[in-house]
């Protein structure tokens, strides 16, 4: 028996959030965006009217504005779009325990055991959310998660597409190959150096011959486009603790001045607490990814004393980092930001420890200044374990 799996999107999410509380701007083209007092803030979002006028995620506010010049720019409220990321996921939690989402705005659902169809479940939960909270969802059914991924893709806003084994290669199989999932811009230009343009193309590739040049994953990306991806729609428990957050975001143009990278940072910044809260987690190593025009990545890392939740400090130590690493290089397409070693945020036993550092420098200026509090605890902890053992400082990885 075939699996019944769901993918839901929200459309447009935060930008569609936003206009919940500003009904008098729907008809308007609109845009969530970075400060607008910053000069290169970037889209974040955009509604569907903005869309029509050819404005893109990540592109510069300057760019929308030049493009629509009615945009209406509002600012983000990142708790907000938790909260509704929180109430879509508890409502597709009632059809199923098997909920895996996919960042804030996006979920599989397996609805298998359920003897609805899978299209009348799809029917009834985006009846449900837009009833609910307001917005609109696209579902894709299928029975496995990357064609129902693809399917939520096909059309959208507010719609449902069954990708069934009657109807798939005349839908997904058509569409060029940067729309298929886990295809990056850097693996599609080298899939169409091979005549691999189309799904179908990458379908009917031999995995073999390709992992020669795309590595292990070319199995995966030839199995998934032939319909047979197994993996499950893994349940909260299995899927476990996130071990790292991390968002990244390419852009359409070149990033060269320091203020327009900064002002990436800042909204990176923001995702990367917003997931954290979301999954009540702080980290103690935060590392940032740049990726240049010739495709050439990059990373760089360093541990704290002292666990972030918060974007600023985020945006702080990725930034310095940056700084110290990358300033005044060659032009960026892609930043992102990771945080590892997460821990919960009610991690209790580490609080006594915790409260002492809270006033631990967080970096190599920081560190230069002096904290009596912690200058006693380092005596203390010399004495007892000797000095070569525990010594003032910052780590910073590589
Ligand atoms: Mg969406």
């Amino acid at each position: 028996m075939d699996r019944k799996i769901l993918h839901i999107d929200m459309n447009s999410f935060y930008a569609s959030v936003e206009l919940l509380t500003r009904p008098d701007l729907r008809d308007k083209p609109v845009v969530v965006g970075g400060d607008e007092s910053l000069r290169h803030g970037i889209v974040l979002a955009k509604n569907e009217i903005a869309k029509a006028f050819g404005i893109k995620t990540a592109e510069t506010l300057y760019l929308a504005r030049q493009k629509a010049p009615h945009l209406v720019v509002l600012p983000p409220h990142h708790e907000l779009y938790h909260e509704y990321s929180q109430r879509a996921q508890a409502i597709y939690r009632e059809y199923s325990e098997r909920v895996q989402p996919f960042g804030p705005d996006e979920a599989w659902l397996d609805v298998s055991h359920r003897p609805e169809s899978g299209e009348a479940l799809a029917a009834e939960i985006k009846a449900r959310v837009r009833g609910e909270l307001g917005l609109t969802v696209s579902v894709g059914v299928s029975w496995n998660k990357t064609f129902a991924k693809m399917g939520s893709d096909h059309r959208k806003p507010d719609a449902i597409t069954l990708i069934t084994r009657e109807n798939y290669k005349d839908i997904l199989w058509q569409k060029p190959v940067d729309e298929f999932l886990f295809v990056g811009a850097a693996t599609a230009a080298r899939l169409q150096q091979l005549g691999i343009r189309t799904v179908g193309d990458l379908a009917a590739a031999d995995p073999e011959q390709l992992s020669k040049i795309l590595g292990k994953n070319a199995w995966s990306l030839v199995f998934n486009a032939r319909g047979e991806d197994d993996s499950p729609v893994l349940s909260e428990a299995e899927q476990g603790p996130p071990k790292s957050i991390g968002v990244s975001q390419t852009t359409s143009r070149d990033l060269t001045k320091a203020e327009a990278i900064r002002d990436l940072f800042t909204e990176i910044s923001g995702e990367v607490a917003q997931r954290m809260a979301e999954q009540g987690m702080r980290g103690r190593t935060v590392r940032i990814v740049v990726r240049d025009t010739n495709f050439v990545t990059k990373t760089r890392q360093r541990s704290l004393v002292t666990a972030v939740t918060e974007a600023s400090d985020i945006l702080r130590e990725a930034w310095e980092l940056y700084e110290e690493h990358f300033a005044g290089g060659v032009p960026l397409r892609l930043l992102g930001i990771t945080i590892d070693q997460l821990e919960s945020r009610d991690a209790a036993e580490q609080m006594s420890l915790d409260d002492l550092l809270a006033q631990t420098p967080r970096s190599a200026s920081a560190a230069k200044a002096a904290n009596p509090l912690v200058d006693a605890l380092l005596e203390e902890l010399q004495q007892r374990f000797g000095p070569e053992h525990i010594r003032k400082g910052y780590k910073k990885d590589r």
